[in-house]
């Protein structure tokens, strides 16, 4: 008998997920976590809301309730669906939940105590007529490298290639449409992704058991372009999970968030942090294990 641990794609916190987050991610898992209890297997299988991050906050706002009132609603919501269609989670929690949040701080600390973390002064841009900082995926433009004019400030959906919003050519707002944008100033820290391609890439050449299509795609990542970047792991965020610069510092916290999600500093509409706007981790552990556990009925 062997101890398998599951964990499905976690669905983001807003809105009612629609049938293809139910088929691409959960039910796969759902009936591999079925199988293999029938195997006779000991099966762990986890999911969660992923509650961190912009489009929390701004759902949230429209909605008239504070961040946390908000996700603890639709996270029973959304637990709620999952019972009715059956799915056999043995726990499904969230990614605010305190264990989550010390799981976070914990990977963090770890990476900055290995030298793989630093703090990186870097421009953003600021929506004058939302009077507020744009997160990556609330900035549209065209992509420098395909010319797809619909692209997000994180990712061209055309090409696939990763961006920052500052490459966009002709940026302008998601929410608002307006192009009365500037750049700014502001400090973030970031993971030195590029300091660890050599070691990445020997563990996946080591993987002799992998499908081919996870070995080349994981390659891609390493290989194109300009190969694996540095990448910025903190946002301006209220929504989020503070992490420090150092282990051991006892400077100011930074917060986290989902690394699926876009970001944004307290504005007026938001409840306004401890110290001011703070930057944010993206860090979200694969498949929480954390969390008031809202047990999904086995079937
Ligand atoms: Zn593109």
């Amino acid at each position: 008998m062997a101890r398998i641990l599951i964990t499905s794609a976690i669905p983001y916190i807003n809105g009612i997920k629609h049938l293809g987050n139910l088929v691409g991610s959960q039910l796969p898992a759902d009936l591999f976590a079925r199988f293999n209890r029938a195997m006779g297997h000991e099966v762990m299988f986890i999911c969660a809301t992923d509650e961190h991050g912009t489009p929390a906050e701004l759902a949230a706002a429209k909605a008239g309730k504070p961040v946390e009132a908000y996700c603890a609603e639709m996270h029973a919501v959304q637990a709620e669906i999952a019972r009715g269609f059956r799915l056999s989670f043995d726990h499904f929690g969230r990614s605010s939940s305190q264990r989550n949040h010390r799981l976070t701080q914990h990977f963090a600390g770890k990476l900055a105590e290995n030298g793989l973390i630093e703090e990186v002064s870097e421009k953003q841009v600021f929506s004058i007529d939302d009077n507020r900082f744009l997160p990556d995926r609330y900035i549209t433009g065209t992509c420098p490298n395909c010319g797809y004019e619909a692209a997000r400030g994180d990712q061209c959906e055309n090409c696939t290639k990763q961006l920052d919003p500052t490459d966009l050519i002709n940026p302008r707002s998601s929410i608002s449409g307006s192009t009365n944008l500037e750049v700014r100033e502001t400090k973030h820290l970031y993971l030195k992704q590029r300091a660890l391609r050599d070691k990445l890439e020997a563990w996946i050449d080591s993987k002799k058991d992998w499908p081919i299509l996870t070995t080349s795609i994981a390659k891609k990542w390493l290989n194109d372009g300009d190969g694996l970047q540095d990448r910025g792991i903190t946002r301006d965020l209220y929504w989020g999970i503070p992490v420090r610069k150092r282990a051991t510092s006892p400077g100011r916290g930074w917060r986290a968030k989902s690394s699926t999600s876009g970001s944004m500093p307290p504005s007026n509409t938001l409840p306004a942090p401890p110290n001011g706007p703070t930057p944010t981790v993206m860090t979200t552990p694969p498949g929480n294990a954390g969390g008031a556990p809202t047990r999904v009925r086995r079937t």
